[in-house]
């Protein structure tokens, strides 16, 4: 069995067939999956949520668990109402973490500075809530730097709580890797380690120990290798877990075992879930 740790479920792409998409992925291996709660923005953060009401229960479907978060993009709408309706669903027992939430210089879709408040407001929440947190980073062009500012308020405002988290779609380094694990989280990969330019990313994979990481899809987006531009969905996530098993030298149930070991272990989920 996999668990894919990360999937926009609610997204209009799967708008048509999602009970479809649903079942390919349990006839695919996947017994799980982390359904992302940010939609377009905190109005859409509780959709996530929503679908584990309607589909958890139905026969031969993956179980579905939600989080809920602010996205980088989205910290200028994290005004009092938005941080009470995260507050709110981070209490549900459905919503097992919170994000997914971080910073991105890349896109920089709101100033770096909003950012770092917006994160900051949501750890406090998070940590209130016991909720681990799923991280979304990602720097300027071959630069550390939204590395280098998470770190700092990963240390101050997070680490003493000691509930961890996800770094969501891994696309650090080896040090990033390291200093990710060192913190607890445990480190996801997803489609993009699958393709032909990524032998920097799957050089790290190589190297990351088995009860460190996670496999994810991130769907609908970053569909694996041969895929890649197509929608992603969570069926998917067994082509990441066999480039995983390659890069480790590992037989691909190792993975598959390892991986969901390591979910459960993070939010103390029990053995049958
Ligand atoms: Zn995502």
């Amino acid at each position: 069995m996999l668990i894919d740790s990360h999937a926009h479920l609610d997204s209009p792409r799967y708008a048509d067939d999602r009970e479809q998409m649903l079942q390919r992925a349990w006839q695919a291996g996947v017994g799980a999956v982390l359904s992302i709660g940010i939609g377009e923005g905190p109005t859409e953060m509780h959709q996530a949520r929503d679908l584990c009401r309607e589909f958890n229960g139905r026969p031969n479907l993956p179980r579905l668990y939600a989080s809920a978060g602010i996205y980088p993009h989205s910290t200028g709408e994290a005004d009092e109402a938005a941080l009470a309706k995260l507050d709110a669903l981070l209490a549900e027992p459905e919503v097992i973490a919170c994000g997914e939430i971080g910073l991105d210089y890349y896109h920089e879709g709101a100033p770096r500075d909003v950012q770092r408040q917006g994160l900051i407001r949501q750890l406090e929440i998070a940590a209130a809530r016991k909720r681990p947190i799923l991280i979304h980073c990602r720097g300027t062009n071959e630069s550390e730097d939204a590395w280098h500012d998470l770190f700092l308020v990963l240390e101050e405002h997070w680490a003493k709580t000691g509930l961890g988290g996800i770094m969501h779609c891994f696309g650090g380094g080896w040090e990033q890797a390291c200093r990710s694990l060192d913190l607890g989280f445990l480190v996801s990969f997803a489609g993009n380690v699958t393709y032909p330019k990524a032998q920097p990313l799957r050089d790290v994979a190589a190297r990351a120990p088995l009860d460190g990481i996670l496999v994810e899809t991130d769907a609908p987006w970053l569909a694996p290798a041969p895929d890649r531009g197509k929608r992603n969905e969570p069926a998917m996530v067994a082509r990441t877990a066999q480039v995983l098993a390659e890069c480790l030298g590992k037989p691909p149930e190792e993975i598959a075992s390892a991986t969901t070991a390591n979910f459960r272990g993070l939010f103390h989920l029990p053995d049958n879930v």
